[in-house]
């Protein structure tokens, strides 16, 4: 392993192009089946792009592919209703433990007693998916975008291609967790969370539009309240991965949150972002080579944020 001086501010263009080299060598692996449009990618479709605190911008590969966020969307749901909402409401819908069960997961949902355990899990997310303001699915993806694209500087916008085929398979899964929640009664309308929760991951964009994003959670601003970006890191580093979560923050450090799309997105604290596109996914469903990207960049510039 190649080892570079410390810190986000010392990587290369050259030192980038290597290890999206090296990443790119990671793409044996699975393509999710459950929704059509995404099975299709094409697993040499890669793009990274790191973006640090004095502005410098680097990329490989093709930043202009745009991408469904996909769970991805996840953190930064979090933080558009801590900021809307408070700590104390958010989370008495949701909990912020981990889980050591997949991110669909019925099991842990029947466990808590229909308790969502963290909000980087489905039924987390479902349940936030219901707190967003709006009339319908569409308003509340709507304002969601608007929030985010305002504070980040970026352009997301709703894939309708996609949520189309999100809703050409019947998710078995998601229904049954979103039924659950109701039951429970950490949600009231099933048809309009789930249906919130499904236009919210079709909120796409490309690794230019993630970074920037992503730089919300890197340091103090105007747009957010600094007890909301530490919640949504430790979050993200404690739930983030799922049940490879753990695992990630032993070895790599640095909170980061994966989307079934192939995305990766990673805060570097005080330093900077990364954002990277690779399809092809591992046992977790977690992108292959984005992981392993990050992976080598924490371990070559010491990026963990464990000192
Ligand atoms: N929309 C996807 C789902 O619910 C998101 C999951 C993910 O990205 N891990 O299955």
């Amino acid at each position: 392993m190649i080892l570079y001086s410390a810190g986000l501010s010392a990587l290369t263009q050259n030192q980038l192009n290597t290890l999206a080299v090296q990443a790119q060598t990671q793409i044996q692996g699975q393509l999710p089946n459950y929704i059509p449009l995404l099975a299709q990618a094409n697993r040499d479709w890669f793009a990274v792009q790191v973006r640090d605190n004095s502005s410098r911008i680097l990329s490989v590969g093709d930043v202009t592919l745009s991408f469904p966020l996909m769970s991805a969307i996840k953190p930064f749901v979090l933080l558009c209703l801590l900021e809307q909402l408070g700590a104390e409401v958010v989370f008495s819908g949701v909990g912020m433990e981990p889980s050591d069960e997949p991110y669909h997961s019925l099991k842990q949902l029947q466990a808590d007693r229909g308790k969502p355990r963290n909000p980087m899990l489905n039924s987390g997310a479902i349940a936030l998916a219901s707190l967003l303001p709006g009339k319908d699915a569409l308003s509340r993806c709507e304002t969601l975008c608007q929030w985010l694209n305002q504070r980040g500087k970026c352009h997301l916008f709703l894939d309708e291609a996609m949520l189309s085929s999100v809703r050409s398979l019947p998710n078995e899964r998601n229904w049954a967790i979103a039924n659950l929640l109701a039951e429970s009664g950490y949600l009231d309308n099933v048809e309009t969370a789930l249906d919130t929760y499904n236009y919210i991951c079709c909120l796409s964009g490309t690794v230019r539009d993630l970074a920037c994003l992503a730089q919300l959670l890197v340091q103090n601003s105007s747009s957010t309240l600094p007890e909301n970006r530490r919640t949504v890191n430790a979050l993200m580093m404690t739930c983030g991965l799922y049940q490879a979560s753990s695992r990630f923050a032993v070895e790599v450090g640095v909170p980061t949150k994966s989307g079934v799309s192939g995305v990766v997105v990673s805060v570097i604290p005080s330093q900077g972002a990364i954002a990277c596109y690779s399809p092809v996914l591992d046992g977790a469903g977690n992108s292959k080579a984005g992981l392993f990207l990050v992976q080598q960049l924490a371990r070559a510039f010491d990026l963990s944020v464990f000192r």
